[in-house]
């Protein structure tokens, strides 16, 4: 009989693609579903990023690259003060990057600081690495933030990991440089503690974004800053992520990498250096775009008797509280509630508890402005329908 590693004993297909894939089975079966339940923006890739990885193709550019990748994209990543290339590795995806890390540095009954709500991947990759994810959990009554207090009493001596995602996936909180600096002086006094800073939704932002590396300098040998082109340039299909960090680090990771995928797309890579060092002109009409989504979004939620919705600063996500929604229809969980949702009116959308974080749900505006619309009427309708 198929009997799975006890590694992956509970790593599950994530709520976010089972919840996508069952609103596209429901489309096939001719239901008009509305899917705001994906982190992808609607945006196509810029044309000139397509163009230069036809180019790249036709100039024979198919073959393996360097397994940290090539040597002109990591030296576009590190076009930043004090980086050098061999600070930066290239991966099939921010995920990876992420993945590489863990397998890298983790030893069975390592733990990982992972504040919640979070990007879903965070903890199945610990798991997978053989890790403890040990979960800091950061109500909406606290802004969804990590405060310098719980940072230190959640660190133990087996702690190798903080895990920061500014902008956040589900919340789109941004922390302020103050915030950033307050917990750098936590960590700066616990030097088993290494720092992930999950900066890809960066240049998705409706307040100024800073980098943890610019906040926290003397932290820089044992940070590990993370970023793609998947969200700012809508390429989420090419699989091209960066980390950068220390060199020791970098390597091990590379060996990791150079054992699974032996480095990323050679095309792609072609396609992201494109990306980094195009005049990005995309970046500005879309983030508005976003912005205006978000504040119809976020009004139209507010309006809704039984749902109190906070206002994100970057990202494409919202994270609203449905507990008085889940209450008055008696549902069991946040997740029963959305599948509830799919089935009564067609709108998709992910439960909290994907995130570490009961009843809220998640609500991409990565849609085109109609579906938001209709989204939001729906939601508005099936919330009346509980009475
Ligand atoms: N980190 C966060 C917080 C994300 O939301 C995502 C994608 O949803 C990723 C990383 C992964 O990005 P990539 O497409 O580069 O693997």
């Amino acid at each position: 009989d198929f009997r799975r590693a006890e590694r992956i004993a509970t790593v599950e297909i994530s709520e976010i693609v089972r919840l996508s894939e069952r609103a596209a089975d429901m489309r096939v079966a001719g239901r008009d579903v509305i899917a705001l339940s994906t982190g992808e923006p609607d945006f196509p890739t810029p044309a000139p990023v397509v163009e230069a990885a036809h180019a790249a193709a036709l100039a024979g550019k198919t073959r393996y690259t360097a397994t940290a990748g090539t040597a002109e994209l990591r030296d576009a990543v590190a076009a930043r003060p004090g980086v050098t290339r061999a600070e930066v590795l290239i991966s099939t995806g921010a995920k990876q990057v992420l993945a590489n890390a863990m397998l890298a540095t983790l030893d069975p009954g390592d733990e990982v600081l992972v504040p919640a709500p979070y990007w879903s991947s965070y903890t199945e990759i610990v798991t997978m690495a053989g890790g403890r994810a040990v979960v800091i959990t950061c109500p909406m009554s606290a802004d969804f933030k990590l405060s310098p207090e719980a940072l230190e009493a959640a660190i133990t001596p087996k702690t190798r990991w903080l895990m920061l995602n500014s902008p956040s996936n589900p919340t789109g909180v941004v922390y302020t440089a103050d915030e950033l600096r307050a917990l750098a002086d936590v960590l700066a006094r616990h030097p088993n503690v290494w720092i992930i800073a999950d900066e890809i939704y960066e240049h998705l932002n409706y307040v100024p974004v800073m980098s943890f590396r610019d906040a926290a300098p003397e932290l820089e040998q044992r940070t590990l800053i993370v970023n793609g082109v998947s969200k700012a340039w809508s390429m989420t299909g090419w699989r091209i992520g960066w980390g950068i960090g220390p060199k020791a680090l970098i390597a091990a990771m590379t060996a990791v990498q150079g054992q699974v995928t032996s480095g990323a797309c050679s095309v792609s890579q072609a396609a992201g250096l494109a990306a980094l060092t195009g005049d990005n002109e995309h970046l500005k009409p879309r983030c508005a775009a976003f912005r205006a989504r978000r504040d119809k979004l976020v009004a139209g939620l507010n309006a809704i008797d039984g749902i109190q919705c906070p206002n994100p600063d970057g990202a494409f996500y919202v994270f609203p509280s449905i507990t008085r929604l889940i209450e008055r229809g008696g549902f069991a969980s946040d997740a029963a509630f959305c599948t509830w949702l799919l089935d009564e009116v067609g709108v998709a959308i992910v439960p909290g508890r994907a995130f570490g974080l009961e009843g809220h749900a998640r609500i991409s505006f990565a849609y085109a402005d109609g579906e938001l619309d209709e989204g939001l009427a729906r939601i508005a309708d099936a919330a009346g329908r509980l009475g």
